[in-house]
């Protein structure tokens, strides 16, 4: 199970049986997301594992005649980036609308539609991601959507993954019906004093036409969309992704074995609900820990308790200052809280809970203390993703009970809506408070994918710049915190000797740049388990220079 940490006397922490390197990495500023021992120059590497870290000098002396060596030219290495929160679900064959910036008015989509339904074959799927306005704006129903486009299923989605707008031919595609009930966590808008729906939808009422639609990928379009997504990763030297996916998760499970990935994903589930209740048959009968050598494992099961600030849907313990007499929304009450971490016990599979507001925070970690007398909590390491109501009052609770951060820096951004939603000062979005309180801490990106651009925001915390990490903060965060938050960090998020050799050597120092230049950050070159898997033309192998090129089994 996933939960376990793996008997150090394994074969796999085991010394690797040749002593002397495959690759050795020389003369470079080596981050290792050690704290006892931060930088280092130089790396060696033999079959998947770090053999040894050093001085040039020391490592260089390991080499013999088989040992291929990069000199690095200063250049700034770290532990693979492990990405602890994304979302990948294929889509079928869909023409996307293309708007001029992440937050286009309802107008524009409207504009946008119009000329793409002239273009796209009826019958047709268009797909369109639209923001924060669209999802508020009462205009933004399906009738609106079905003058433009009544020819064609149009679904638009809120990048932030809560709200979306189905036309009336979508809404038939997916089997719903015109007063489609509630499903349970779910809220379809209604037309005022009817029960017709609008064609909007929130929480658990997403997950019937957003599951159906992924059911519509081909396993060929699952299989491309997720080498797609893999080879942008490797580009930025992500060689871990954990994902939460629409997709039933056997199916995406087996799409993404086929499509034999170059870098490492855990499989995390995302139940829908049914009529009544949280749907539990998703894929338990999946092995859990992948065979030596695997790169696709299945752990955990994440539920939503709540929605965010940007639609008013985070349940807060106070009104919101933009919308009085309203206090957000708990997708999934109390009870359920307490039966989903009972699932969890019983199950031994890690509890993820996305937990937004402070009010949800609060509920769930009360729901976790009437339990802590029976249950070593730490030891299970349950994740709240996002944390931005961990308030300081709930701090103390949450450390003790071990829970794990899951921290996303592009949610860092919307300050202006924060003022509003919260009023100035405001505690919402912490992330160094938390380091600092010795909260396991992890990133995601649950957005962009850029890890940069993610680093980038997590040094400047926009809307809370107290909150701020530094760089050496984030980027331990986003390797040795997000290797633990998957009950990894005996295996990979740091580099040192043992440890696979999942890293990435970059385009820039990251330590040291302007903080504007972070996400013009690249990799170079970029190694999991020890296999060179991504390079780019800058960097150069002396097997590029002439020697006979060496080949390197898969790990
Ligand atoms: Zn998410």
């Amino acid at each position: 199970m996933a939960g376990r940490f793996e008997d150090p006397s394994s074969p796999s922490l085991r010394a690797p049986r040749r002593l002397s390197p495959d690759l050795i990495l020389l003369n470079g500023k080596v981050f290792t997301a050690n704290p006892a021992n931060r930088y280092v120059q130089a790396v060696a590497i033999a079959g998947d594992r770090i053999l040894a870290v050093g001085t040039t000098q020391e490592i260089a002396r390991l080499a013999d005649t088989h040992t291929e060596r990069i000199d690095l030219a200063g250049r700034v290495v770290i532990p693979g980036i492990n990405d602890a929160h994304f979302h990948h679900t294929p889509d079928p064959r869909a023409t996307v609308l293309s708007f001029r910036s992440m937050e286009p008015s309802w107008d524009e989509v409207l504009d946008s539609l119009a000329s793409t339904v002239k273009e796209a074959p009826k019958g047709d799927w268009i797909l369109g991601i639209h923001g924060i306005s669209v999802v508020n704006d009462p205009r933004a129903t399906r009738f609106e959507l079905d003058r433009i486009a009544p020819d064609h299923p149009v679904r638009l989605n809120a990048y932030f993954g809560h709200g979306s707008v189905l036309n009336s031919k979508a809404i038939a595609a997916l089997e719903m019906s015109e007063e489609e009930p509630d499903p349970f966590g779910g809220c379809c808008e209604r037309v005022p004093g009817t029960r017709r729906i609008s064609g909007k939808f929130f929480g658990y009422a997403q997950w019937p036409h957003w599951r159906r639609l992924a059911c519509q990928a081909s396993d060929e379009e699952a299989i491309e969309s997720a080498q797609q997504l893999a080879q942008e990763a490797i580009r930025f030297g992500v060689t871990s992704m954990q994902n939460m996916s629409l997709m039933a998760t056997g199916r995406y499970v087996r799409a993404l074995e086929r499509a034999k990935l170059p870098l490492r994903i855990r499989v995390i589930r995302f139940p829908a609900t049914g009529a009544a209740a949280r749907d539990l048959s998703q894929a338990h009968d999946l092995p859990e820990q992948p065979q030596r050598g695997a790169r696709v494992a299945v752990s955990g099961t994440k539920w939503l308790l709540d929605g965010t600030p940007l639609e008013r849907r985070a349940a807060l313990r106070s009104e919101y200052r933009d919308r009085e007499g309203w206090s957000g929304q708990l997708y999934l009450p109390e009870p359920e809280m307490r039966a989903m971490i009972h699932e969890s016990l019983e199950s031994n599979d890690p509890l993820l809970v996305h937990a937004v507001g402070d009010r949800t925070a609060e509920l769930f970690l009360g729901a976790m203390e009437s339990e802590a007398k029976h249950v070593d909590w730490p030891s299970r390491r349950v994740r709240v993703e996002h944390g931005d109501g961990l308030l300081p009052d709930l701090v103390p609770l949450a450390r003790d009970l071990g829970v794990i951060v899951v921290q996303n820096p592009s949610h860092f951004v919307f300050k202006d809506i924060f003022a509003a939603r919260y009023g100035e000062p405001f505690d919402y979005s912490p992330a160094r408070s938390l380091v600092e309180a010795g909260i396991p801490f992890a990133l995601g990106s649950d957005g962009p994918l850029n890890p940069f651009l993610n680093l980038m925001f997590a040094v400047l915390h926009p809307s809370r710049p107290s909150e701020a990490l530094t760089r050496e903060q984030a980027v331990e965060a986003y390797t040795r915190g997000s290797a633990y938050a998957e009950f990894q960090e005996q295996e990979k998020g740091e580099i040192a000797p043992g440890k696979l050799a999942d890293l990435a050597v970059l385009s820039q120092d990251i330590f040291t740049l302007p903080v504007p230049d972070l996400p013009r950050t690249e990799s170079l070159l970029t190694v999991v388990g020890g296999e060179i898997v991504y390079q780019s033309g800058t960097i150069q192998r002396p097997a590029e220079r002439g020697a006979a090129p060496r080949s390197r089994g898969p790990s």
